[in-house]
């Protein structure tokens, strides 16, 4: 059965951009734009930005650089100065970068706040009213309203393309059978003595699995993030607290563009992370006093819509490092492709892949703005990890220093395109981009003045 459903709405925010979504790609868009002195409107669906570093609680970063060159300069590093201060690198066990996750929820809101962005949170983008290949209109569903938002440009941060979607943009999903990387419920965890703790946390799954602790034998266990606990004056202090940030447990077979799919993954993630608390506590040293504290409040999505856009960014490119003439930045974390699927051989490709399809110091590989601009669509743009890519590609440029670079990119795509009385994203002028850019400290190494 159907119903047509018809109301007025009133259009409540008339801005230059519109920006969907706050995890770091939105919120790199939103702030760069928003300091070109561009009026623009955030919506966030859920209570904090951040995306997956906050509400699906990721415990840690990714690299910012390449070994050698900071690559997510501008944005990513204002965000890395101020939290690497937070979480000196001594205090992580695995990556200098793990996430004081109150901290960076703090600092996001101030960042946007400063800059001057309209922003909303509880508000999510619903429906897009588009004419003659334009954007007229989005649609959001706020917490006892239902409004319109107009803007000359549009910017799509979901991490799941639902702009573009709602649009009727292109798009593709997952592999050739449909399916995309497994999904993780992250948790928040105490009580652990790190002094003692020895990795690699899957070490002792054989044993676990033999003594049927786990109701899915899941070989790949990224593990558990050693959290900051205090600082002062910039250096870290040990609390006796012990927190940790756990990336444990796949949930496979979830569709992360659905509703009801999600739901019932994290009723599954949920059930899933005790026993991975059984298995730190009675397997690991170090971990026999440590506590699930909480559970992320949504399900940790790493892959979903790639949307089709004027460029498709392939794993030819990795290889080749590609440079390319409106190159927005560049990128260098290697290919992680979690299995769709929890068995052998998908864990064999994926530890395959991960540890051939890396670079050495120095090597990298050019972001086209083009991978940005949404084909079809007269003004939207995409970041973050629903740009247009391969599955190779969306599995490195997805992480969130190299959210925050198409990001800002993105932002300031929009700023120029305002700035040149236009709403044409296919038409901008991207030496000024890139001048900009480079001006607000991007790496841009084969830019020319
Ligand atoms: C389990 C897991 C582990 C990971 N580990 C790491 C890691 O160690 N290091 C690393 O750097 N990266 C890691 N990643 C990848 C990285 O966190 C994400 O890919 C990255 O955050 C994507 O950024 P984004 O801005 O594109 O999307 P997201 O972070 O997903 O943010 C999208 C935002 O848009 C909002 N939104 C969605 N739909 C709407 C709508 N319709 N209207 C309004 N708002 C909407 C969401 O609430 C969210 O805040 C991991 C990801 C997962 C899931």
């Amino acid at each position: 059965m159907e119903i047509t459903y018809n109301r007025s709405l009133p259009v409540k925010y008339d801005v230059d951009v519109f920006v969907a979504g706050g995890g770091p790609a939105g919120v790199a868009a939103a702030v760069s734009c928003a300091r070109q002195g561009r009026s623009v409107f955030l919506a966030e669906s859920f209570s904090a930005f951040g995306g997956a570093a906050t509400t699906m609680l990721v415990p840690a970063y990714m690299t910012f650089g390449d070994g050698e060159n900071f690559l997510a300069g501008g944005i990513g590093r204002e965000i890395y100065d101020k939290i690497r201060i937070e979480a000196p690198p001594r205090f992580s066990r695995y990556c200098p970068m793990s996430i004081p996750v109150e901290t960076l929820k703090i600092l996001y809101d101030d960042m946007v706040t400063d800059a001057g962005v309209q922003y909303m949170f509880h508000t999510s983008l619903i429906d897009v009213i588009v004419e003659n290949g334009k954007i007229e209109y989005v649609i959001c569903a706020a917490k006892g309203a239902v409004f319109a938002v107009k803007a000359k440009v549009y910017i799509d941060c979901t991490g799941d393309g639902d702009l573009a979607y709602y649009a009727g943009a292109g798009w593709e999903y997952g592999d050739e059978n449909g399916r995309t990387m497994a999904t993780t419920l992250c948790g928040l965890w105490t009580g652990i003595d790190w002094s003692r703790v020895k990795g690699p946390d899957s070490r002792r799954l054989d044993d676990a699995f033999a003594d049927g602790i786990f109701t899915n034998e899941d070989r790949h266990l990224p593990g558990m993030w050693r959290l900051m606990e205090e600082s002062k004056n910039g250096e870290g202090v040990s609390l006796p607290n012990g927190l940790g940030g756990s990336n444990a447990g796949h949930v496979y077979d979830i569709d992360a563009r659905e509703s009801a799919s999600l739901t019932k993954g994290i009723v599954k993630g949920r059930k899933q992370l005790l026993e991975y608390r059984k298995y730190y506590k009675e397997y690991l040293d170090g971990f026999e006093e440590a506590e699930l504290v909480y559970s992320a409040s949504y399900l940790g999505i790493r892959e979903s819509r790639r949307i089709t856009c004027d460029y498709r960014m392939v794993l030819e490119d990795f290889k080749r490092q590609a440079v390319f003439e409106d190159e927005i930045g560049r990128y260098s974390y290697n290919i992680d492709i979690h299995s769709p699927t929890n068995d052998k051989a998908g864990y064999e490709t994926f530890i395959k892949d991960h540890t051939s399809l890396r670079y050495k110091k120095g090597e990298s590989y050019g972001i086209p703005y083009r991978a940005l601009t949404v084909s079809g669509i007269e003004n939207l743009l995409t970041a973050g990890r629903c740009v247009c890519t391969d599955r190779y590609m969306q599995s490195s440029i997805r992480v969130m220093p190299g959210c925050y670079i198409t990001g800002q990119a993105a932002g300031i795509g929009a700023a120029v395109v305002c700035d040149a009385h236009s709403t044409d994203v296919h038409d901008a002028d991207v030496h000024e981009i890139q001048k900009r850019l480079v001006n607000m400290g991007g790496y841009l190494p084969n830019y020319r003045d």
